[in-house]
């Protein structure tokens, strides 16, 4: 079996695979392969204990030929050079899927904060910025939070950068406390935003009202996802966290399985619910899966095994180009991570916007905003799908670069 975790090859392979279906220009494609640059700091930081602990950060900021480098800051201990880089360059076709003007960015700390203290993770919050400030700013990269990352950390990154800058600059980062100039709508963004692709699916009489949902992951976008589909009808009937799953063929009581995870720090155990593996997750048999978590976790190993019409990417590259070809040779519908999560960078650009501007925005006309993106984002790839009788994922990156390479065209 060649490789197929290395999250930065995989994204290069879905481009070249949509260059070759629109005939795209091989020379923005070669362009489109490496980042521009990319940033790799150390973060000495004193623990607890007065030990000194060296973390190592990653910043990568693949293009900004449509706007300032965009992307959020991840703290998990398998981050790596390759997943920033893939992560950034992800970025950059997502927010030109949405239309929003931004390019790709994405870093990261090598660091498990479930087992330190919050004095020490503000401490490696500071730090990073400490390195990293110089290449940072609401012009140049704006950061915003990603798994294990979020207000909080965001507000202590802020406070560095004003401190070590001198000057009040909140649109350096988005998904920021709306005490601390954060947008109303931000915190539900991202599932929100994957809702209303569900809903245009349900629209087009793919699925109906009743479908079952099985969702991997309950963190930040996991969650308001699950909250947005159930308003529409549909039965979450699976949910999972790092230590495993949940399942009632039923459905699953959210504000339940929210206050279980809240008193015990885990899914396992939830009233009324059978416990499940993340493995065995994947391959219920349910109408929608929804990967929520981390990438790689469709590969060409369980790919035949899944059950499920269609696949929403809430997560970033859970699907392997292995077993995105099987998909596609089974019928699976897979809705591209750069469409079904694009909802976060969309709200992103709203805040960022807002903070520019000293404006401040209610809840309802952001979420209409990003409805309305939303939902031109998904009439113009299956626009381009028809076209081009193609996948959605093939659909989304030549929709993606051919505003790119429009941009990018005045650079070379
Ligand atoms: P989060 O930290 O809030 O939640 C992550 C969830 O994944 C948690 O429930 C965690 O327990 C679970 N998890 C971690 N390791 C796991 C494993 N090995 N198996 C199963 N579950 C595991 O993060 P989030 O913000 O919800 O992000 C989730 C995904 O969505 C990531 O791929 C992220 O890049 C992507 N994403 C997030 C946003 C956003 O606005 N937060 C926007 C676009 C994409």
């Amino acid at each position: 079996m060649k490789n197929q975790t290395n999250p930065f090859k995989n994204a290069i392979d879905q481009l070249e695979k949509a260059g070759k279906i629109a005939e795209l220009d091989q020379n923005f494609l070669d362009r489109m392969k490496t980042p521009d640059r990319y940033i790799e700091v150390s973060i000495p930081v004193t623990m607890d204990n007065g030990s000194q602990h060296i973390f190592q950060g990653f910043r990568s900021q693949h293009n900004n030929s449509c706007g300032p480098y965009k992307g959020g800051i991840r703290f998990h201990h398998d981050v790596n050079l390759d997943e920033v880089r893939a992560l950034s360059f992800w970025m950059t076709f997502k927010c030109a899927v949405v239309n929003v003007p931004f390019g790709g960015g994405k870093g990261g700390v090598i660091v498990d904060p479930k087992i330190l203290s919050e004095k020490e993770i503000e401490n490696i919050s500071r730090g990073y910025i400490k390195k990293m400030y110089p290449v940072l700013g609401p012009e140049m990269d704006v950061p915003a939070p990603d798994v294990n990352t979020g207000e909080k950390i965001m507000g202590y990154m802020l406070d560095e950068y004003e401190k070590i800058t001198g000057k009040k600059a909140p649109a350096t980062f988005t998904g920021k406390a709306i005490a601390n100039g954060g947008s109303e709508g931000r915190m539900e963004a991202t599932g929100f935003g994957g809702g209303v692709v569900v809903r245009e699916i349900i629209n087009t009489g793919l699925i109906s009202v009743g479908a079952t949902v099985a969702i991997q992951g309950f963190g930040n976008v996991a969650t308001y996802f699950a909250e947005s589909v159930i308003k529409q009808g549909l039965k979450v009937v699976a949910l999972s966290d790092s230590k495993g799953g949940v399942y009632n063929e039923n459905g699953i009581d959210l504000a339940l399985a929210l206050a279980h995870k809240k008193n015990t720090g885990t899914l396992s155990g939830l009233a009324g619910t059978k416990n499940i593996t993340n493995a065995e997750l994947l391959l219920l048999s349910v109408d929608i899966l929804v990967p929520s978590a981390l990438e790689n976790v469709l590969t060409s190993e369980n790919a035949e095994q899944i059950s499920a019409k269609i696949i929403v990417e809430m997560a970033n590259g859970p699907t392997t180009p292995e077993s995105d070809e099987i998909f596609a040779k089974n019928g699976v519908i897979v809705i591209p991570d750069i469409l079904a999560n694009s909802g976060g960078v969309a709200t992103s650009y709203f805040e960022w916007y807002q903070n520019m501007n000293s404006e401040k925005w209610q809840r309802e006309d952001v979420l209409k905003k990003l409805d309305d993106l939303m939902v031109s984002a998904w009439n113009n790839i299956v626009v381009i799908k028809e076209k081009y009788k193609t996948t959605l994922r093939n659909a989304a990156y030549i929709l993606a670069s051919e505003r790119i390479e429009e941009a990018d065209k005045i650079k070379h």
